[in-house]
């Protein structure tokens, strides 16, 4: 996708702090951390949004979790952690391009 900040990110065009990565997702540091440790976990092949998803891509989107869990392991949270998937610019979504939000590295209380 031309004009998707994140398919620039996957393809080295935009610089970002990466934490972790392999030929299907991507992790790296959000730019504008809302917790101690906050970083986004995409899939590199673009995907808009949580509500785009198709059953083609059930096994990619569960790997979103589960290497989420690896990193946020890896950077500090404890294994406490919050995991935010927005869908649609009501719900607060930015970047069209499928992200988990990984929050972490806090006490309780969230917002939610
Ligand atoms: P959302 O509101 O769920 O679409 O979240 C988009 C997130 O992407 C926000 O938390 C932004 O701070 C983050 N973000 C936007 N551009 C970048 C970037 N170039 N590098 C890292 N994070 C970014």
């Amino acid at each position: 996708m031309h004009d998707c900040i994140f398919c620039k990110i996957v393809a080295g065009d935009i610089p970002a702090e990466k934490l972790y990565e392999d030929d299907e997702v991507l992790a790296f540091r959000d730019i504008a951390p809302q917790a101690p440790v906050h970083f986004l976990v995409i899939p590199k092949k673009h995907i808009a949004g949580p509500a785009d998803v198709v059953e083609a891509d059930d096994r990619l989107v569960g790997k979103l979790l589960r290497v989420g869990a690896q990193v946020a392991a890896e950077n500090g949270t404890g294994g406490a952690y919050r995991v935010i998937c927005n869908n649609g610019s009501k719900a607060g979504q930015v970047v069209f391009h499928i992200h988990l939000h990984i929050l972490g590295g806090k006490d309780r209380p969230w917002p939610i």
